[in-house]
């Protein structure tokens, strides 16, 4: 049986359906949809996406059977529409228009009027009655014919389209302003002199046989699926280029036969907040691409239609409600109004703000169109765009004013969500001066990179911007645990750190001059930018702002609760201080699953110092001993402000050089001094211990519990710190629960070695103090082969914590801060589909985290396993840790609301 590559609709009846989206991509499949549920749609036909696969892997030739197909589909449209293509007396127009499985808006292209020559024109002008319509139609359908079937585009970037050209020189002869003020005799110039531009510049005639054009509209259109915007819009969108587009031929209803008619595009919600009620544009006497192309500013359907065209303003209303209430969605349409009467050219799931998703899905919830599972499809409300809810804002209107003036300075990675305007700072000490000089100035701090020395600086600032690293460089994982603004690996800016300025092609700017940055879109503007904080922020973090007068935070509180009693993965934080742990649970946060407590170290770096040049274990001790009170105290913070909820407590993970350097050295002409008078040692003897830390990888270096198993002595003070802190909180009577986790582990006998010293502590303190607390001593899989030999691992092991940064990066054997130069180029060419640094890479480093899960099971059935890396936090890998069965993920504070809305929607999806 030959394939079928044609469905027709029309006279009351769709070959195809809603369902068959891939088949006949979304408009096609919509509209066979609208006409099985009785709603006015022109009669067409549908030709598959199979056939532009076909198309494609044959050099571009249709398939044998199409022809034949096609031909039959025309004469059912003419028969459905009383018209026939090319009839001298009673001519059949069409458009043919591409539809993709996925909405690709304006990527791909359009042809309207086909069916128009010079015989048709006569007879559709004497059809109509209407003279000046049919020419218009005529000149419109030679100028996009002429466009996009035939080619005929400016030769360069700077020319103007010619055909405007070719028009605007008509309007100024005729002395007229706009297009609908020709007059018949100048649009049949108009339509001669386009001609004839195609014969000049293309060579070629301007086919007068309708079937001709039909065909030719039909390979454009499947041709467009591969042009360069369509190519880049899938891959910005993560289409796959496989998927090819339909082509959808279909009658042309006209709105522009005169004041009765109209065209437009509508809503049945708006999308930007969510507030019920159709809305959106027409424009009166129009085709459809004129309210696209902006030529006249449409009307409001909102404001004006209801009085303009009551009737069919009505009959949109009606459609809008059915259209809803069939599809549990809101509607985004086009429609002709052609002499009173409300055509469907379009319907598809409009796309909106994380702000319009949440009160959407919310609002359909509660009116009853909607079950819970249905509310939190992802496809409703991209867990991503919960962000949009949870950061500071810019002012639409004033990021409008800033494009306008030109102070659009470079785009980077988006790395942490948010907007910020500020003073620029170079230096992370001079932003926290300023900072406690006026802790109401606002900072942008300007980096080529940060480290974690910069850690208060940028807690001092408003928003973080580098010119170099990628989405899991430091100061990306670092502004998104403490919720700011960041942009990351931004090229174009050159900073010069001596002059103290940032240059930007021809701008200069300089330390203290205004910068906002835009970490939803990366872009980077000069100048001011005026922000406000969200609702929610100001419900539950700054409290300032009563539950009850928030309804946005009513609505994401509502969404928030059905996703928890959806979900099966838990959701923890990753937290270093008691503030972002409070944080994190007015976000949901059921615990903590990673505390890097190096964090805590860079408040006391003296004494982390004075261990590190110390050459011996007692002058080590000693140092160390100064370092315990300072942890007790962090962790008692932390273990109080979880009340309960477990704490993963991960031990001491960078290498030494983090906290003393050459650079240190360079930075602080006295310290190497000071390192001499404590230590005991010549200044000589100091700078030679520091220049023996340097490494050429430090990532793959003396770091993790390497470390610990070195120098057993800092371990030791670790546990004791924790123990001792979870003893006194526990005895204040604040339930405890520490699970210690040992870094970078890939040998079962490493973990082994560090457990013992923890359980020896644990066994001490609680002798020492006369009290028990329970606890779970577990690792971090963060290296290949740690997931490998999971089984041997798990032997000792009560819980595992997939720590993916370096589990990525040392999978990928690619480093997390210098993958930032050839990332972009890899995604540009298809070498890889998403930065894996931000999506778990699922074929390489997931299938390691599956061996990982199964092996640690085998040893361990019931082994607590979480995900603590920064991919924790990000709705795909989210969703691929439910599926491997872990037991929660952790991210950042602020990132715990996606998560929380990714597992429910793992676990309704499936
Ligand atoms: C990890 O490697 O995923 C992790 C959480 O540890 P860090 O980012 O601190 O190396
Ligand atoms: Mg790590």
């Amino acid at each position: 049986m030959s394939t079928k590559y044609v469905y027709f609709f029309g006279d009351g009846k769709g070959e195809g359906n809603g369902k068959m989206k891939e088949l006949l991509g979304g408009k096609g499949a919509n509209l066979a949809e609208m006409v099985n549920i009785g709603l006015p749609v022109p009669a067409g036909f549908t030709i598959t996406t199979e056939t532009c696969t076909h198309y494609y892997a044959n050099n571009k030739q249709f398939p044998a059977e199409l022809k034949a197909q096609v031909e039959e589909a025309i004469k059912k449209t003419e028969k459905a529409m009383g018209a026939e293509l090319g009839s001298k007396t009673n001519p059949l127009l069409v458009s043919c228009r591409s539809g993709a499985r996925e909405s690709m808006p304006g990527m791909m292209d359009t042809v309207l009027n086909i069916g128009m020559n010079d015989d048709t024109v006569q007879a559709l002008a004497k059809h109509s009655g209407n003279e000046r319509f049919a020419w218009d139609s005529y000149r419109r359908f030679v100028q996009m014919y002429g466009d996009v079937v035939l080619d005929l585009k400016p030769r360069s970037k700077t020319e103007r389209d010619p055909f405007e050209v070719a028009l605007e020189h008509k309007k100024e002869k005729a002395g007229v302003t706009e297009d609908n003020q020709l007059s018949v005799a100048q649009l049949k110039e108009l339509v001669e002199e386009f001609k004839a531009l195609i014969k000049d510049r293309t060579g070629k005639a301007f086919p007068t046989d309708p079937m001709e054009q039909v065909w030719g509209a039909i390979g454009a259109v499947f041709g467009s699926w591969g042009n360069d915007r369509a190519v880049v819009y899938r891959r910005t969108y993560g289409i796959p280029h496989e998927w090819g587009t339909a082509a959808n031929v279909q009658a042309m209803v006209f709105g522009n036969l005169g004041d009765d008619c109209a065209t437009g595009v509508g809503l049945t919600r708006d999308c930007a907040i969510g507030t019920p009620g159709f809305c959106g544009d027409y424009l009166i006497n129009a085709q459809g691409e004129d309210v696209v192309a902006g030529i006249r500013t449409p009307l409001r359907i909102e404001e004006t239609l209801a009085k303009d065209m009551p009737s069919a303003h009505k009959q949109l209303d009606d459609i809008g409600i059915k259209l809803e209430k069939h599809f549990k969605e809101v509607q985004d349409i086009e429609f002709t109004i052609q002499r009173g009467k409300v055509w469907m050219l379009q319907t598809r799931n409009a796309k909106r703000t994380g702000f319009a998703a949440v009160r959407i899905a919310v609002d359909l919830l509660e009116e009853g169109l909607i079950d819970e599972k249905e509310m939190l499809a992802k496809r409703r409300i991209p867990a991503d765009d919960l962000n949009q809810l949870l950061q500071p804002i810019f002012d639409p209107a004033s990021k409008k004013v800033a494009e306008k003036e030109g102070r659009l300075l470079a785009k980077g990675i988006n790395a942490g969500p948010g907007a910020a305007s500020g003073k620029i700072v170079f230096f992370a000490d001079d932003a926290e001066k300023m900072f406690e000089k006026d802790p109401k100035t606002d900072l942008i701090l300007v980096r080529r990179e940060t480290s974690p020395e910069d850690l208060r600086g940028m807690k001092a600032a408003k928003g973080i911007l580098t010119a170099f690293g990628g989405a899991s460089s430091h100061a990306a994982l670092v502004s998104r645990q403490m919720g700011k603004a960041c942009i990351v690996g931004c090229g174009a800016l050159d900073i010069n750190y001596e002059a103290g300025t940032i240059t930007v092609g021809d701008k200069v700017l300089k330390s203290g001059d205004f910068l906002s940055m835009d970490g939803f879109t990366g872009e980077v503007f000069e100048g001011k930018v005026t922000t406000k904080p969200s609702e929610v922020i100001q419900v539950l973090i700054t409290k300032t702002m009563k539950p009850e007068e928030a309804e946005t935070f009513r609505r994401f509180d509502k969404l928030m609760k059905i996703a928890d009693k959806h979900r099966k993965l838990r959701v923890r934080t990753n937290a270093d201080l008691p503030n972002q742990a409070e944080e994190a649970i007015a976000f949901g946060a059921e615990g903590i699953g990673l505390c890097r407590t190096e964090h805590m170290f860079f408040d006391h770096l003296d004494e982390i110092r004075e261990m590190i040049v110390a050459d011996n274990l007692e002058h080590r001790e000693k140092a160390l001993a100064k370092l315990l009170p300072f942890q007790r105290k962090d962790f008692a913070g932390l273990f109080k402000a979880m009340d309960g909820k477990p704490v993963t407590i991960r031990l001491i993970d960078p290498p030494l050089h983090e906290f003393l350097s050459d650079a240190h050295l360079e930075t602080d002409p006295k310290l190497a001094d000071k390192l001499a008078k404590w230590s005991g040692k010549s200044v000589e003897e100091v700078k030679k211990r520091v220049e023996e830390l340097h490494e050429f990888n430090p990532m793959l270096g003396h770091r993790g519990c390497r470390l610990g198993i070195v120098y057993p002595e800092i371990t030791r003070m670790q546990a004791r710190a924790i123990f001792e802190a979870a003893v006194e909180v526990q005895k204040a009577g604040v339930k405890v629960f520490p699970e210690v986790m040992v870094p970078l582990a890939g040998f079962a006998a490493e973990f082994k070695n560090q457990e013992k010293i923890i359980r020896e502590t644990a066994e001490k303190v609680f002798a020492e103090t006369g009290t028990k607390v329970e606890y779970m001593v577990g690792t971090m899989i963060e290296i290949p082969r740690a997931a490998v030999r999971a089984d041997q691992i798990a032997e000792n092991a009560e819980f595992f914590s997939f720590g993916t940064n370096d589990l990525t990066q040392t999978t990928l054997g690619m480093s997390r801060d210098d993958y930032g130069p050839f990332i972009g180029f890899y995604r540009e060419n298809d070498i890889i589909g998403n930065d894996p640094f931000q999506q778990i890479d699922q074929d390489g480093v997931g299938e390691l985290m599956k061996i990982g899960v199964e092996r640690g099971r085998k040893t361990r059935n019931k082994l607590k396993i979480g995900i603590c890396g920064e991919h924790g936090g990000d709705p795909s890998s989210v969703m691929f840790c439910h599926k491997i069965g872990l037991d929660y993920v952790s991210c950042s504070p602020f990132r715990v609301p996606i998560a929380r809305l990714s597992a429910a929607q793992a676990a309704v999806e499936g």
